[in-house]
């Protein structure tokens, strides 16, 4: 590859993790790997100045306003910052700094802690929150005001009483305490759902939410830091005196920040933090410093990218090291082998490991894990920690590869590996471990909720010949339970009642509890409410599935193969024999919207745009995003966007929320 080449090649690459990231929020490296591929195209440009062309991901604030929202184009723009993960680094700062003012100039900054979250503009008219926006690409950012109302931390109205420019605009950090982003994540998980891989990323997730009602349930908070106004009677001569104002405006400011008289006060600043993160109830990444002078700030300037007066020192993610003590191979209820090592107990990031995921054989062999091995493990979002590397100058020349399982460790059935899949699978449905972990799964909270059926019970049951699949649970008798270890009559008659209180859960728990693969909880409900009964959904093809918003390929692919299999489709005969509800407990769908397309812009009055979106399918109508001659209506709020323009140019018919009610029929 010549050097053109391989510039092209770092580009593309960096597109694509910034896709991942901003996009799909779903990052495959780590911060520390992008900023490094990062720095080596910076070199490479700063070597060949020939090939740097205005697009490249060096040259501009990476990420983009979303489809979603209205945007917003910045009043001024929202640029990132240049970071470095090196004090050598933060030293060329300070002389870079201190030579584009004059060679003598004193030059005093300000650390702040460099929150994890999402930047936001806040803009203020006459003392009131107008709109609020992310930062898109810097220059148009998405329009999130609803959302960000619904944030505590944000003043809607700035105290009686104070003085304040007609106009002025705030800038911070919103952000997802650690305690509300674990909880989140437990409850994803039990619920089947896609965990957030760190409270960035949540926060992120979060605000681009179209139910404002759902935001406010996810406890966001926001620090602000920065402070713009036109209006020369407020205008201060310091950064740290406009973080004061903000605080006197009723701004969450951070009290952690710190003004330091040169750059050797600041390195203290990012040692002290360094070492105290996990003390703090929400998540940094680094320190930020900032000159504080604003008029040297109007001096240094900014690049396309970042300001030149500030600089950002990141945190590598927080590590410790542990040794492997042993690795199990555990089987799911899909038979999926998930190995897990276990580990000598250590303290990471302020609570006690012992375990932590191998992910799969390829992982393994990817980073040659052996049993015995020392190891570096990391928090990510998933509440089971990963490991990242072993540390290979403590490894013992004893140590062998770790030996990959052929047969199954519960029923020694011979393991497969699926094309496209990385996992090792026990194909044998019948593996006494599969058919406990799916009768647990069936009887579990967010499913059929059977009080009293835990995993200790399944599994006594299921070894006692009991319970084979989950249809078995309603043949039981208090008499076979009464029996078991532990369990008096009282109990077992509590058992039986719960089974048959069970029958009546709704039918998004029962699709839910039927351990479809990639069906969580929020598919369940979809599937429920667009089928409204188990026998429409079992008839369902591919193309039928795939129209339903929510409902992806890998998804629609699972259902199918699920109840192609006969030996579901007998269990789901059986349970219908038992008497368990089979049918949507919501409305009656009428098809009034049978064969009509819709497109919806702008904000409704009552519903959001998911739930009319739903309300639409659920009525036997599509909804399409872009307008065009085969729309039938626009569905139409406030602040409608451009699709209203190209309806009216196309005729198309634009109706309120008030005659798409009458529509339905409610
Ligand atoms: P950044 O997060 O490194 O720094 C800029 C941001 O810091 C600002 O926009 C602001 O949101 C935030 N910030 C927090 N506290 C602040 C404070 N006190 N004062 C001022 N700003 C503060 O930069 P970015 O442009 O938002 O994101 C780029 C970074 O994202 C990369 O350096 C990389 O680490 C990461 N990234 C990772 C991947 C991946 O695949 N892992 C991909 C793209 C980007």
């Amino acid at each position: 590859m010549n050097i053109k080449e391989s510039i092209e090649d770092l580009r593309r690459k960096i597109r694509r993790y910034d896709y991942e990231y901003y996009v799909k929020a779903q990052p495959t490296i780590s911060d520390f790997e992008y900023d490094q591929l990062i720095k080596k195209l910076e070199k490479l440009e700063q070597q060949y100045p020939e090939y740097i062309t205005p697009d490249s991901p060096t040259q501009r604030v990476s990420g983009e306003p979303t489809k979603e929202f209205p945007s917003v184009i910045h009043r001024y723009p929202m640029l990132s910052l240049s970071n470095t993960y090196s004090a050598q680094d933060f030293i060329e700062f300070d002389r870079r700094t201190k030579s584009a003012l004059k060679s003598d100039a004193h030059v005093e900054y300000v650390a702040e802690l460099k929150i994890d979250g999402v930047a936001v503009s806040l803009s203020y008219e006459q003392g009131r929150f107008v709109q609020g926006a992310t930062r898109g690409d810097g220059i148009r950012g998405d329009d999130i005001t609803i959302n960000l109302r619904t944030i505590r931390s944000i003043p809607l109205k700035i105290i009686e009483g104070k003085k304040i420019p007609s106009r002025f605009e705030v800038r911070g950090e919103v952000f997802m305490p650690k305690k509300s982003f674990e909880e989140i994540n437990k409850k994803r998980a039990e619920q089947e759902d896609s965990l957030f891989a760190n409270p960035r990323n949540a926060a992120a997730g979060t605000l681009k939410l179209q139910d404002a009602r759902l935001v406010a349930e996810r406890h966001l908070e926001m620090f602000a830091y920065y402070f713009f106004t036109e209006e020369d009677s407020f205008l201060n001569p310091t950064h740290v005196q406009n973080l004061e104002l903000l605080k006197r405006l009723g701004f969450n400011v951070n009290p952690h920040f710190k003004v330091c008289p040169d750059i050797g006060a600041v390195l203290e600043y990012v040692r002290e933090w360094e070492e105290k993160r996990s003390s703090l109830p929400y998540e940094i990444d680094g320190v930020v410093v900032k000159v504080n002078d604003l008029q040297q700030q109007k001096i240094l300037g900014n690049t396309a990218k970042s300001p030149r007066w500030a600089i950002a020192f990141k945190f590598k993610a927080e590590q410790a090291e542990t040794r492997i003590n042993a690795v199990v191979w555990q089987v799911g209820r899909t038979g999926i082998l998930t190995p897990v090592a276990e580990l000598e107990p250590v303290k990471l990031a302020g609570t006690t490991v012992s375990r932590a995921t191998l992910h799969n054989p390829d992982e393994i062999a990817r980073k040659d894990i052996r049993q015995g091995d020392f190891v570096f493990i990391e928090k990510g979002g998933d509440i089971i920690p990963k490991v990242v590397a072993v540390n290979l100058s403590r490894r013992d020349t004893a140590l062998q590869p770790l030996k990959i399982p052929t047969h199954c460790p519960v029923c020694a059935t011979k393991l497969v590996r699926i094309e496209d899949e990385v996992a090792l699978r026990c194909p044998n449905v019948e593996c006494p471990e599969q058919i406990i972990r799916r009768i647990e799964h069936f009887a579990s909270r967010n499913a059929m909720d059977i009080e009293g059926l835990g995993i200790a019970l399944v599994e006594l049951l299921v070894k006692k010949g009991f319970l084979k699949n989950v249809a078995d649970i309603y043949s039981l008798k208090a008499e076979q339970i009464a029996e078991l270890e532990r369990m008096g009559e009282k109990s077992a008659d509590n058992l039986i009642k719960a089974i048959e209180a069970s029958k009546k859960q709704s039918l998004d728990r029962l699709i839910f509890g039927l351990g479809i693969p990639y069906i969580g909880v929020t598919a369940a409900k979809i599937l429920d409410r667009t089928f409204q009964s188990m026998e429409a959904l079992q008839q369902a093809d591919m193309d039928r599935l795939q129209e339903i918003n929510g409902i992806g390929e890998k998804m629609a692919l699972s259902i199918v193969d699920f109840f192609r299999d006969e030996r579901n489709r007998q269990i789901i005969d059986r349970l219908k024999e038992y008497g368990i509800r089979m049918e949507s407990t919501g409305l009656e769908s009428k098809q009034t919207l049978q064969g009509l397309t819709f497109v919806l812009t702008g904000t409704l009055p009552t519903y959001s745009r998911k739930q009319a979106q739903e309300l639409i399918e659920t009525h036997g109508g599509r909804v399409s995003s872009s307008v065009s001659s085969k729309t039938d209506y626009v569905l139409a709020g406030d602040n409608p966007g451009s699709k209203l323009f190209k309806a009216r140019q196309l005729g198309v018919k634009v109706i309120d929320e008030k005659s798409f009610l009458d529509m339905l029929g409610s």
